[in-house]
């Protein structure tokens, strides 16, 4: 077997519309093909060998031990391969259900479809899995070492792609809402929401959290002068940067015994407390000044650690941090207690896990000793011997969950003093013997602030309720689902994508937001390119909705992104289908028109329950889609007696319909009628019915987000088929004596909304410049000849310069077959290089005539319409 092509999507897809995280392997299983597994001999046992646990896959017959049973009865290797790289995953604790597997046009190649939780996992997975069923095939079995190796991989790709504990938490919870994130690409970012109605978080900052109210609370010694100061109990102490001045500091606080520890450190990092002689002090001042410059002497007060979690001024929880510990058993020695306490499958390295791993260090020996304790004592029964002197989770400590127990003072207090430092998120270090009395009762202090303080120890606590304190982040940042988003419309189609997209754009923005849009030419933002090129993939459908300036998304959506990766965004408020035509057939395995409107329809589909599909009522395959959303039907239609969308109108529907002349959108009773096409430059003075679906498409696209009917009249107004606002899209050029027409047309659709406008032109000669890309099929060309003998009296063919691996002169070939077959005798020549081809049909152009030009290189067309002298561009012909 070999793997062809691994392609990973993350969103809506030809696939799934809702399981977006899928694996699509083209596999061709070459001497596997024609063996379905109950014909190779030993494959069944071998594979229940390897993965007993496959035994949980229902697959078809639907029960326990469904999919072996089909494999035992036979079944194709692609399916095998989809169940055995889903229970790879699985088995590694990564949960992945969802599988296709179907053959392409191509006998032996099959597309495999799995689920993913990590995508480097998910790929991997694919490769272990022909791996092993391939091995299976040819040796009836699978190393166990190897498939451990696997397994050991798979774990690998988890863990080094795992959010952060606290960053997951508030992920989790944004998902929960309906709120959508994205990873940004540097210092761990996280965008939650889109656009303009972005926020920002990295771990437990968020794009609120001030600056100075982080750096307040990173100065430890500042923030209790100014707790200090607002009469906030805080430890007694000083600041000192010589170890000669060690000796005053410990008699200004009062002697021992005393806390040394770093000005700005974390996570108990060169802290000591409960420092009782001179040369542990001095120790200790060595071990602060490793971690900062400035030391902090500070008094050691006796209490129980208590960290306060406030949230959006709100204490949302409290937790009491006991340092890492053992509880004695009678029998076993220390350090067989600490070795059973980290065996504990919950506790990990660093911040990984729910608990850390106790770890020994310098003061756990100086604890021990105090104790008159050693790693070899045995520990009588149910006492506990302290290993750490901070409370720190990552130094293996426990929490305790004592939300409920705070004193309503301490809330106050603590709500007072997060204020006071200035920061939206924060957690306060307590000690206190009894957090449930006020403070000042109990000679408890405040011993530091923390900005992105951890939120593990509130969501699980060893003992006590968790806490859903990402819940409460996620709440300060967003009011509702709807506030963290952005209008999106997303336009799909086989022709007129660009056009319809681009009208959209202009008709948001009459009132005057920002909009966001993504082309065939470029991304654009408001009224500036931001990046040039094609632009129709869920990369630049991103970059739109990772702006903060954007407001209002239009994304052009093309069959290659949605099959290269899926959509780029969850659901979108608008999907506008424009039609489904042939075109690109034989392209990534789509092979027929069904399988394109398939295709396409994911963009129908992924419209949220509230928003709307607007569909083309003219076209089947696409009114056909609104069997499949789950969204409102908005239809557009050329045909003003159109059954569909009168029962739909009937119905309380919406529609935009082309009626006596006018662009008129009908809701229930009510017809707006918004313009004469004549207004409306794009249709050519009406003459362009293609232009004026593109335009019936996007008025009502904006109807149902609300765009006013003043607003979208003064859109369709002044919007122009110019080589500015939609180069190569119909751009006429006046050059005295004859017009040019350049236009993109390149499928057969397209050609024939073409020949519409084509038809129209009464005064003189007819002259095509035809040509097609070169990746279409034969018979693509030969139908394009043919629709180009319908269209024009005289044709000449020409070529792209990029054959995209076409031989030369065959495209042309085709073409010219198709003029014959159709119209004999008609006028036509061949001339393979476009600017010849270009230059020969305007040097002849008759008085009168128009020359319609579908170059491949748009500008170079334009560029030699142009160097004729004075052209002027004519953006609306009666
Ligand atoms: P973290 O980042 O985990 O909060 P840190 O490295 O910032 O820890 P501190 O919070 O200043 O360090 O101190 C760690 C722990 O040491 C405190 O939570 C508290 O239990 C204890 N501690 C610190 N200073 C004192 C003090 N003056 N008296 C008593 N205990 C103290
Ligand atoms: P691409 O797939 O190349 O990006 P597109 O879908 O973005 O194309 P446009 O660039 O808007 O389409 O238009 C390309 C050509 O298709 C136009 O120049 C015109 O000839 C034709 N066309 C535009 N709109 C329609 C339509 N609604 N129906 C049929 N043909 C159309
Ligand atoms: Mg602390
Ligand atoms: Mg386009």
């Amino acid at each position: 077997m070999r793997i062809l092509k691994i392609q990973t999507l993350r969103g809506p897809n030809y696939w799934s519309i809702r399981r977006h995280k899928l694996i699509v392997m083209r596999l061709d299983l070459e001497n596997l093909a024609e063996s379905p597994s109950n014909e190779i001999p030993g494959f069944y046992e071998g594979l229940v060998e390897a993965l007993p646990s496959l035994e949980g896959h229902y697959c078809s017959p639907g029960c326990r031990g469904g999919f072996l049973m089909r494999v035992k009865e036979g079944t194709m290797m692609g399916h095998i391969i989809e169940h055995v790289a889903l229970e790879l995953q699985e088995l590694v604790g990564m949960p992945a259900a969802f599988g296709r597997t179907r053959e392409t046009g191509t006998p032996g190649i099959y597309q495999v479809v799995f689920e993913y939780e990590n995508e480097e996992a998910g790929r991997y997975a694919g490769r272990a899995a022909v791996r092993l069923c391939q091995s299976i095939a040819d040796r009836g079995r699978y190393p166990q070492a190897e498939l451990e190796q696997d397994l050991q991989d798979l774990r690998d790709f988890a863990r080094d792609s795992a959010l952060g504990p606290s960053t997951e938490a508030i992920v989790k919870e944004a998902e929960k809402k309906g709120i959508p994130w994205m990873t940004l690409d540097a210092r761990f970012l996280i965008q939650l929401g889109y656009g303009a109605s972005q926020k920002r978080i990295q771990a437990t900052m968020t794009n609120n959290t001030g600056i100075l109210g982080v750096e307040l609370a990173c100065d430890k010694e500042a923030t209790k002068r100014i707790l200090a100061a607002a009469g906030v109990p805080v430890p007694r102490g000083s600041v000192i940067n010589f170890l000669d001045d060690l000796e005053e500091a410990i008699e200004y606080v009062g002697g021992y015994p005393i806390v040394i520890k770093p000005v700005d450190g974390n996570h108990g990092r060169g802290i000591t407390i409960d420092i009782r002689s001179w040369s542990e002090a001095e120790s200790a001042y060595d071990a602060a000044r490793q971690v900062s410059r400035g030391v902090i002497i500070e008094k050691y007060y006796t209490g129980r650690d208590h960290r306060v979690l406030v949230v959006d001024g709100k204490v949302v929880a409290v937790a009491e941090r006991v340092p890492a510990h053992v509880v004695g058993d009678g029998k076993s020695t220390i350090a067989e207690l600490v070795e059973d306490t980290n065996s504990d499958p919950n506790r990990g390295e660093g911040h990984e896990s729910v608990l850390t791993k106790i770890e020994l260090d310098r003061t756990s020996y100086q604890l021990l000793e105090r104790q008159g304790l050693t790693l070899s004592s045995i520990l009588p029964k149910d006492k506990t011997c302290y290993l750490r002197a901070t409370a720190n989770l990552s130094t293996g400590g426990i929490a305790v969950d004592r939300t409920d127990e705070i004193h309503p003072e301490n809330v106050w207090m603590a709500q007072r003093i997060v204020k006071t430092i200035g920061l939206d998120i924060a957690g306060i270090d307590v000690v206190t013997n009894d957090i449930s009395r006020p403070v000042r009762e109990t000679d408890g202090v405040i011993v530091e602030v923390n900005a992105a303080p951890g939120f593990r120890m509130h969501i699980s606590p060893s003992y006590g309720t968790s806490r859903n304190v990402a819940g409460a982040v996620v709440d300060m940042l967003f009011k509702n689902e709807q506030a963290s988003r952005v209008p999106i419309l997303s336009v799909t189609g086989t022709n007129g994508k660009t056009t319809t997209t681009r009208l959209l754009a202009h008709i948001f923005r009459q009132t005057g937001k920002v909009i966001g849009y993504t082309t065939t030419d470029g991304t654009y933002v408001g009224e500036y390119l931001v990046e040039s090129g094609d632009n129709t993939g869920p990369q630049s459908a991103q970059l739109i909705l990772q702006d903060p300036t954007v407001q209002v998304a239009v994304l052009e959506t093309a069959r290659g992104g949605i099959l290269r990766c899926g959509l780029a965004f969850e659901s979108s408020n608008v999907g506008v289908v424009l039609n489904v035509a042939a075109d690109h057939l034989g392209l990534g395995d789509i092979d027929n028109i069904d399988q394109l409107g398939h295709l396409k329809s994911v963009v129908a589909e992924a419209v949220y329950p509230d928003g709307y599909a607007v569909l083309n009522a003219d076209d089947p395959r696409v009114a056909a889609m609104a069997e499949k959303t789950k969204a409102n039907i908005a239809y557009f239609t050329m045909n003003s007696d159109s059954q569909l969308v009168r029962d739909h109108i009937q119905k309380g529907g919406v529609a935009a319909l082309y009626e006596n002349g006018y662009i008129s959108i009908l809701k229930g009773d009510w017809t707006h009628r918004i313009e004469k096409v004549e207004n409306i430059p794009l249709t050519m003075g009406g003459r362009a019915p293609f232009m004026i679906a593109n335009a019936l498409a996007a008025s009502l696209a904006a109807f149902v987000q609300n765009v006013t009917i003043e607003q979208i009249r003064a859109g369709l107004n002044t919007f122009r088929a110019s080589v500015s606002q939609t180069p190569g899209r119909m751009n006429l050029f006046n050059l005295g004596n004859y017009h040019a027409l350049v236009d993109y047309a390149h499928n057969p659709h397209s050609y024939e909304a073409l020949g519409s406008f084509v038809k129209n032109w009464n005064s003189g000669q007819r002259i095509g410049v035809v040509g097609g890309p070169g990746d279409r099929r034969d018979e693509d060309f030969v139908t394009l000849g043919k629709l180009a003998a319908g269209i024009f009296e005289k044709i000449i063919v020409k070529e792209d310069d990029d054959t995209r691996g076409r031989a030369r002169g065959s495209a042309a070939e085709l073409i010219s077959k198709g003029i014959k077959q159709v119209k004999p005798d008609l006028s036509y020549e061949m001339i393979l290089d476009e600017t010849q081809a270009i230059n020969k049909a305007l040097d002849s152009a008759p008085d009168n005539s128009l020359v319609v030009i579908l170059p491949e290189s748009i500008t170079r067309a334009i560029k030699l319409i142009k160097a004729r002298g004075v052209v002027k561009e004519e953006l609306q012909q009666q």
